[in-house]
This record gives C-alpha cells, structure tokens and sequence, in this order.
C-alpha cells in the first residue's frame, strides 16, 4: 500500500493549525486594538468638549436667562471658536439656538439642526453624546453640556466635532493590519511547512519501516534522533519490532515443529473445515485410507470418506461431537481403525472445523485376539489331560484299585497325561523366557553337521518303529561351524525331525541334508508325509497352531514346537521356512550363519 500525499497529511494538518492560530489571534489582537484605538480617540474627543466648556462655558451660569445676553454670548462663542476646531451652539430651554459658531444657525430651533434627544436629555440636566453622519455626508459627534443658573437648567451647550479623521485613521490603521496579517499567515504558513517536516519527517519514516514490516521485512530499524514523544515512539516501534521478530520466530518454530509432528506421526491426521473441505491430511492418513492426491484436491470430505466409512460422515460427527470429543472405529481394507475426533473453534467460540485422529489397531486388535486365544488355548490344553487324569484317578478311588492290572494301566495314563501336562508348562516356560529375553543362552562354536547327526540318532528309534528310514544326504565329515547353543539347535531340530516322523506314514523316507551356502549353513529335512495346505502354512509357526488338533494331540503334540524352533532360529541370526504341499510332503528349511572364517580349529 502506497501512502498518497494529501491535504489530510498530517504536515498540511499543521500548517493549517498554525495559520488558523495566527489568524484567530491576529483578528482578536486587531478588533481589540482598533476598537481600543477608536475609544481612545472619541475619549480624547470626549475630554476636549469637557475642557472647552470648562474653560469657557462656566461663565453661563451667571445667566438667569440666557437670552437677555445674546449678543454678549455670541461675541464669546465666536472668540472662543477662532481657536477651536469644534462648533458650539448655545441652545435655551426653548430649543431655540441663541448663539453658535455658525451664524447660520443663530435663531433656529435647535430640534431642527441639532441633535433632539441629546438636546432634551442635556435640558433635562444630563450629559448627552450622540455620533452622527451630516447630511453632507461628513460624520461628526455631538456632546451637550447643560447650563444651570442656581440649580436650575436655562439651556444647553453643544460642541459638534468632525469625525471623519477617526474613521479615517481606523480604516488607515485596518488597512495596515490586514497587510500585516497577510505577511505573518504568509510567514506561518511557510514556518509552519518546515516545522511540520520534523514531526512528518520520522513519522514518514516509522511508516514506511512498518510498511516493509507488513511485508515481512523485520530487519527494519528506525533511528531515534529525539528524546521527545516521536524519538519515544521510535524507541518503542524498534521494540516492538524486536519482540514482534522474536514471536514470529518462535510461533513459525513451533509451527514446523508442529509440522514435522504431524508429518511423521504414526497416526492419521485429518482436519476438515465447515465447507467440508478437508484442509489437512498428514501422510499417515493419506497412506491409512489409501486417498489419492487428485481426491484430495478436487472431492470433500463426505466424498472422500463416506466411501471408506459412513460412520464419519460430516453431519453425523458434527453432531456427535456437540458435548465435546468422541470416538469411533471402522474397518476399511482389511485394516481395523480407532478414531478420535472433536470440534477446533476460533477465538470467538464458533467452530471452524473438526479435527480427526485416526489409529490403525489392527495390530493390537490381532495382538488382543492372540492374548485371548492363548490364555484359550493354555486352557484348553490343561483341561484334557485334567480331565483324563481325574476321571482315571476318581475310578481308581471308586475301587477299581482292587485290580492290580486295571490299576496299573490307569496309573499308566495319568502318568502320560501328567507328563503331557508337565511338558506344556515347560514349553509354556520357555517361550516366556524366550519373549522376555531371559533364556541362558549357552552359545559357543560348534559343527552343525555334528549336532545333526546326535539329533538323527536320537530320533532313528522312533523312525524304527514306524518303519521309516531316515536318510542322511550331508557328508558326515564335513564341518559347518556355527556359533549356537548346541542343546537349544538340538531342541529345534529334533522337533522338526519328529514332526517329519509323526505326520509321515508308515513306510514313508525322511530325508536329511546340510551344506554350506556362502556364508549360511543350510539344514533340510523332506518328508512324504501328509502335508500342509498353502492357506495353514503361514499358521504353523503360531503358538498352539495345530492343522488338525484331534491328531497332533493324539501324537503328544502341544503346537509350541515351531513356534519355539522358529523363536531359537531367529535368536541365532537365522531363519527357519516350511515349505509343504497337502498330500505330498513337507521340508523344513533352516539357515544359520556360520562362524567366521578363523585359523582351521577342530570343532565338534
Ligand atoms: P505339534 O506339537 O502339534 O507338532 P508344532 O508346532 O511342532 O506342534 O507343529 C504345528 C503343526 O504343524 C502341527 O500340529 C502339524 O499340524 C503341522 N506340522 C508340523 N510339521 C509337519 C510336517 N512335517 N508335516 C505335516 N504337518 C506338520
């Protein structure tokens, strides 16, 4: 914005203030010293007609009747008037005028040539003056004197004087005035521009600096050059500017501290004003609800998010959140989400948008699933072999203990269901230390190939009785050296074996290999057994995953074991697969990291 010069400026504001001032004052100071000047002139008018008829006039008091001595008095008046500029007149009680400076006006009546009211005001013993304008247009005063003879008024004196000097001079002396006048407004008007430059000067100054203020420039600094209100004013504007630069500074901070919050919280942000239009939408929730750049930029909210959930339609939570916050979920894309939203309002109370917090719990909703599965399945799991057990114990104590042999193969069940029971809680056990962290890990260089071969021996019995074979493909003399926990990798591995034995048939080959991959050892066991569908594959590493429970369980098995081998594994660095097709066989496949390369040791 461009400052225009204007006769509203402050400088002209002054300027005209000062030649106002000046004027006024100047009017004021001419009407009080004409009038005083006129005043003092009529005065001095006033006090000549006093002195004339003190000095001359006293003597007509001696007269009873003025008329007796008219020719007396005229000679008087004329000799008096040679030395005086003013007319006299001598007027009776009768108005009729005895004697006068001017012989016309000798014998005349007074009331015609003279003033009347005077006349009768002087006859009735007062002083009387009155200012008139001849009919020759010459303007004179007239003063009566009254004459008493022994407290009795026998007639008038009137001294008429010409004027005209007065009014001339007073015109003359308002002439030189106004010229006067006209030189000082002219004077002022000029003082008055050059002054006002150094109040406009730093006030065009502070402007400006705030102009570029305005623009975002607060490098601007005024230079105070007096102590009075402007230099004060300075003073504070460069304060104020600093203060103003500090608090920008701070609130653009916090605002892309806010920024970079929003931008890389784990939660979706939403902000929708009461066009419903959104007007903010952080990553996370673009990424949640899948909403594309060109939705965002040409669609509203409703548009955009009524498809994904009806739920957050505007009006409906718009109304739900009047008494404040509220909270929903939804599940969009397989995914579940909490959501969170309230009204934001401006200063005035009134609402401006709502502001929309989005949480993808789907993970906690799976964790939740997990916990009460588990406690479920633990349940579950304790139950049977309880339940066997007390039903078995509660026959023997109904008496079927009198037979040594029932007793015996009773006694032999609770003890199975009794270890199956003690077995569950150790692997329960285990898979808490491994969650906690809190397994002794015993980890040191051993030979993979001499761990397996320990591990196949231990399950080729159990092979033997269903007549499988187990068929080692590795070289026994070769050496992968690992650093593990030789017992735990044992542990794994005789599980895997025994999950090949248990879902094979009769009859059926167990294949086992190992070798080296670059720097991986690989371990594989293949069986022909009876497989895993693709959809379960996925599933057998989870705890109590069983493909079919009825026969698992009846192999003695918990469901803990690969998710146990497959938490051992990962603890080692490695990764353990399972790779299965239903009906055809299943191979395990594990990969540790081997030891690295040191001087040639012997391992075992
Ligand atoms: P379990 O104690 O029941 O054997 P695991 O965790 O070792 O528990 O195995 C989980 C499930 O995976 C088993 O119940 C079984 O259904 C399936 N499974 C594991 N290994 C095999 C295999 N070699 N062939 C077929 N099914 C298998």
């Amino acid at each position: 914005m461009k400052f225009k010069k204007s006769w509203n400026s402050i400088r002209w504001r002054i300027v005209l203030i000062y030649f106002l001032l000046v004027f006024i004052a100047m009017t004021i100071t001419g009407v009080f010293i004409m009038s005083e000047l006129e005043a003092y002139q009529m005065e001095s008018i006033r006090s000549n007609f006093s002195k004339i008829v003190q000095e001359n006039i006293l003597s007509l008091q001696e007269y009873e009747n003025l008329l007796d001595y008219q020719d007396e008095l005229q000679i008087d008046i004329v000799a008096w008037s040679e030395s005086l500029r003013e007319e006299m007149f001598v007027v009776n009680s009768d108005f009729i005028i005895i004697a006068s400076s001017n012989l016309n006006y000798i014998g005349k009546s007074g009331l015609d040539l003279l003033e009347q009211n005077i006349l009768v005001q002087g006859l009735s013993g007062e002083k009387a003056e009155a200012d008139v304008i001849l009919p020759t247009g010459i303007p004179v005063k007239n003063m009566v004197f009254p004459i008493e003879y022994q407290g009795k008024i026998t007639g008038v004196v009137c001294l008429r004087a010409d004027i005209s000097s007065v009014y001339e001079t007073q015109s003359q002396s308002k002439l030189i005035f106004l010229q006067a006048m006209c030189v000082a407004l002219a004077v002022t008007v000029v003082l008055g521009f050059f002054i006002s430059r150094s109040i406009t000067v730093p006030i065009n100054e502070l402007r400006e600096k705030a102009e570029k203020m305005s623009e975002g420039d607060f490098s601007q600094v005024v230079s105070v050059k007096s102590d009075d209100e402007i230099g004060r004013l300075a003073e504070m504007f460069n304060l104020l500017r600093q203060k103003l630069d500090y608090t920008l500074s701070e609130i653009s901070n916090e605002k892309s501290k806010l920024e970079i919050i929003v931008k890389y919280m784990a939660d979706g942000l939403l902000a929708v004003d009461m066009n419903r239009h959104i007007i903010l939408a952080n990553p996370a929730a673009v990424h949640m609800l899948s909403i594309t750049e060109k939705e965002l930029r040409e669609k509203s909210y409703d548009e955009i998010i009524g498809k994904r959930s009806k739920a957050l339609l505007f009006d409906s939570i718009r109304e739900n959140c009047k008494n404040g916050g509220a909270h929903t979920t939804f599940d969009y894309s397989g995914l579940a989400f909490a959501v969170r939203y309230d009204r934001f309002r401006d200063e005035n109370d009134a609402d401006v948008g709502i502001i929309i917090l989005l949480q993808d719990i789907t993970e906690q909703q799976k964790l939740d699933h997990m916990q009460r599965d588990f406690v479920a399945n633990v349940s579950h799991e304790l139950k049977t072999p309880l339940t066997t057990i007390k039903s078995y114990t509660e026959t023997l104590l109904d008496g079927a203990s009198a037979d040594p042999e029932t007793t015996r193969s009773f006694l032999t069940v609770v003890d199975a269901e009794a270890d199956r029971m003690s077995r569950l809680v150790r692997e329960l056990l285990q898979l808490s230390r491994l969650d906690y962290k809190q397994e002794n890990w015993l980890k040191k260089e051993a030979n993979v190939i001499s761990v397996l071969k320990t591990a196949v021996t231990k399950v080729e019995m159990t092979a033997a009785t269903k007549k499988q074979e187990i068929k080692c493909l590795f070289d026994p003399k070769e050496k992968l050296p690992a650093v593990i926990d030789r017992d735990r990798i044992e542990q794994v591995l005789l599980n895997i074996l025994s999950n090949a034995i248990k879902y094979s048939p009769e009859n059926s080959l167990i294949e086992v290999d190992a070798y080296k991959e670059e720097n991986l050892a690989m371990i594989f066991v293949k069986d022909n057994g009876i497989g895993i569908s693709e959809k379960e594959q996925t599933r057998v590493f989870e705890r109590f995953y069983r493909v079919d429970k009825a026969r698992s369980r009846e192999m003695g098995g918990t469901g803990l074991g690969l998710a146990i081998a497959k938490q051992i594994v990962e603890e080692h660095g490695g990764t353990i697969l399972l790779s299965s097709s239903l009906n055809e066989g299943t191979t395990v496949t594990i990969a540790l990291p081997l030891a690295p390369m040191r001087g040639q040791k012997n391992i075992e």
